[in-house]
């Protein structure tokens, strides 16, 4: 028998997600965000999940060529874009859109002979700081793209800091938007025709706000996972990964016994301690602390001892049926990941994008 930790990929919940993103999307374009292996999910699982989405959308060039070779035919946006311009080429061979959010990839652009033009993102700088131009910069390389020949179309794209938050301190989504305006309206000052299709919007975005726009890009909603505080079950979403073990050993310890590595825990009275097969190097996340909520048989058990690379311990003692071979599901259906990563001082997304490669993965 192999080993008994299985991860899930729930493709019916893969494509309700979708339908709940394009029911907040006012009638934008989705792309699905299918960076990082589609957050942990597998690329051609999520190929089959969003085949109804408008698009799909990540950072890494050879597995946009992969989602071509497995038969994805509509568009896929490239979210960093292009490193050199050998991606370039590839882009273009492959019909990949990709967004342009600095000086040398414009220049790359126009010293790289295209066999096929391709669309871009523009991507605006609107108070995140990390890619894009500044709204003053953006007609300027706006006025550059367009003049070149193999550019088709060009839609304007910014990401939000703070979209999952009510009333952030700093740099809140109002904010960005009246930078977003004023750099999309100096282009259009610039003669440069009607308004440019737009690019807006994260999972945190399309949940929480109501903003119009041409295309959108939710991630995490798509996977059950919420960008914000409030549970994705509130928002209608399903968990599309359950990780799911059993237990494989039962220790009953007296008080003063202590559990694992380290010795972190000492047990208070008389418990039964349960051995789950699930491990940091499973990409349970080491750093869990004791309480945090595991189901065993269908009931909540606390993490107790340190997390070890092969396996983990619950306290047994409110889940009297429990015996070697009992189910445990870590995450997933019936325990949500927010609450695990909410209690392991991380976020969903990390956990589903931590999935080791020895988890076995099978589909419902
Ligand atoms: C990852 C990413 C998204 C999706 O974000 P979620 O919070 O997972 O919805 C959207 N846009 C860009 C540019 C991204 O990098």
């Amino acid at each position: 028998m192999p080993r008994p930790l299985i991860a899930t990929i729930h493709l019916d919940a893969m494509q309700q997600n979708l339908a709940r993103a394009r029911a907040c999307a006012r009638g934008a374009k989705v792309w699905a965000v299918v960076k990082a292996n589609a957050y942990g999910h597998g690329l051609e699982r999520a190929m089959r999940g969003f085949a109804g989405a408008d698009g799909l959308a990540l950072v890494e060039v050879d597995y946009a060529v992969r989602l071509r070779e497995l038969g994805w035919i509509k568009p896929i946006l490239l979210l960093e874009g292009f490193f050199d311009a050998s991606d370039l080429l590839v882009m273009a061979q492959y019909g990949l859109n990709g967004s342009v959010h600095c000086e040398e990839q414009i220049a790359m652009l126009a010293t790289t002979r295209l066999p096929h033009a391709i669309d871009v993102h523009l991507k605006m700088n609107t108070g995140m700081n990390r890619l894009g131009f500044t709204p003053q910069a953006i007609a300027a390389a706006y006025a550059r793209l367009r003049a070149m020949p193999h550019i088709g179309t060009i839609t304007l794209m910014t990401h939000f800091a703070n979209a999952d938050e009510a009333a952030p301190t700093r740099l809140s989504l109002a904010q960005q938007m009246l930078r977003f305006e004023a750099g999309a309206a100096s282009i259009g000052a610039a003669g440069e025709g009607p308004a440019l299709p737009r690019s807006l919007c994260n999972s945190a975005g399309l949940l929480l706000h109501h903003l119009d726009s041409d295309w959108v890009r939710p991630g995490i909603m798509l996977y059950g996972g919420t960008p914000s505080g409030t549970s994705a079950q509130a928002f209608g979403l399903l968990p599309s990964m359950s990780l799911r073990s059993s237990i494989i050993g039962i220790q009953d310890i007296a008080a003063g016994e202590v559990v694992g590595y380290g010795s972190r825990y000492a047990a208070a009275g008389n418990i039964k301690v349960g051995v789950v097969a699930c491990g940091y190097a499973d990409g349970y996340p080491r750093h869990a602390p004791a309480g945090t909520p595991v189901l065993v048989d269908g009931v909540r058990a606390g993490l107790i001892g340190r997390v070890s690379m092969d396996m983990l311990m619950v306290d047994l003692s409110h889940v009297p049926s429990a015996k070697v071979g009992s189910s445990v599901t870590l995450w997933g259906q019936g325990m949500p990941i927010d609450e695990v990563a909410l209690a392991a001082g991380t976020i969903g997304y990390e956990l589903m994008c931590a999935l080791a490669p020895r988890v076995p993965v099978n589909e419902a």
